[in-house]
């Protein structure tokens, strides 16, 4: 009786853990198969061994990954800014032409003469590739967007389509890959140890989805790195900082991951806002939000801006006009 018991028990368990169908919408989420791209540069899944998505990937993995990509592309300097109070390199890259790459240190002086306001600094403008940065993974177990980085990394580094030379030319991109690496090895460790079937469970009730206590949000001191802008206690936050001003992008993005059943929030905020802050505090990211918006929707994903939840309608034209309306609100 007692082995019977355990035989459909093991039956069970059997069925219990091959019971979700593999679910993967790759037309959805297919990163650019018809690209043209440089073969000589590593993948992340040629160097992982695995799709970006099937596994969260451990910070040190991460880091050899942009090591190896900064060796194999003319594109991308890899550069370390500070050290965590666990010992991890806090890693940003410059991502740009190999022309503008090679030509770096006199790109950045006309940049930051220019943003000093000097007369003969407007005339620098002209031909100046713009500035952006990209920064991740600062709630460490929101750790599906240093995944993202690695690809977006990728596909700088090695398309070859016109569009990307393109951006290149007329860009540099400074990616600070992941902000909170303590954080994001806690979450991707304690992750890894629950997962029990060989793809991600969609069951919302599975043990890996409950993560305790104090979780992979908070740096080594269970601090919330993004509340230390001000004070600047923590090396995370003091060392991004500083290499910030080193750079003063046009435009910075944070990427951050919501919960499966929440909106993806992007700009505009919430008002009120700072009545110091210029004009374009307000109309930039508001320009940039509608774009993001636009992106968002066309991947049937629901958003959230301001303080208004965006559903998902059919006609792409009436959902933009509603954005606008909304974002004169
Ligand atoms: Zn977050």
């Amino acid at each position: 009786m007692l082995k019977n018991t355990f035989s459909i028990f093991g039956l069970l368990l059997f069925f219990l853990s091959n019971a979700q169908p593999d679910i993967v919408d790759k037309d959805r989420f297919s990163f650019e198969p018809e690209l043209e791209i440089n073969e000589k540069i590593p993948s992340p899944k040629t160097f992982l061994k695995y799709d970006l998505g099937a596994s969260f990937t451990l910070y040190a993995d991460v880091e050899a990954y942009f090591k190896v990509l900064s060796a194999s592309s003319g594109r991308v300097l890899y550069h370390e800014y500070g050290q965590t109070y666990e010992g991890r390199p806090l890693i940003n890259l410059v991502i740009s032409s190999e022309e503008n790459i090679k030509n770096i240190d006199n790109i950045k002086s006309k940049h930051m003469l220019f943003l000093q306001g000097a007369e003969a600094g407007k005339a620098l403008l002209k031909g100046q590739p713009i500035f952006t940065s990209f920064s991740y993974n600062i709630h460490g177990n929101e750790a599906s967007s240093t995944e993202a980085a690695m690809q977006v990394a990728y596909r700088m580094a090695a398309a070859q389509d016109n569009e990307t030379e393109e951006v290149l030319k007329n860009s540099v991109i400074i990616m600070y890959i992941c902000i909170n690496p303590d954080g994001r090895d806690r979450y991707v460790y304690w992750y890894k140890s629950m997962k029990r079937l060989k793809r991600p469970s969609n069951e919302p009730q599975d043990i890996e989805h409950m993560e305790g206590w104090p979780g992979g949000r908070t740096n080594h001191y269970w601090f919330d790195i993004n509340r230390d802008w001000v004070w600047q206690v923590h090396p995370e936050a003091r060392g991004l900082s500083e290499e910030y001003q080193k750079w003063l992008p046009q435009v910075h993005v944070d990427y951050h991951e919501q919960g499966y059943n929440n909106n993806y929030f992007t700009a505009p905020g919430t008002t009120p806002r700072n009545q110091l802050l210029p004009t374009l505090m307000k109309d930039g990211p508001k320009f940039l939000g509608m774009q993001t918006s636009h992106n968002l929707i066309s991947i049937r994903s629901i958003i959230l801006q301001g303080i208004v939840l965006i559903s998902f309608i059919q006609d792409m034209d009436q959902v933009i006009q509603v954005l606008w309306a909304l974002s004169e609100c």
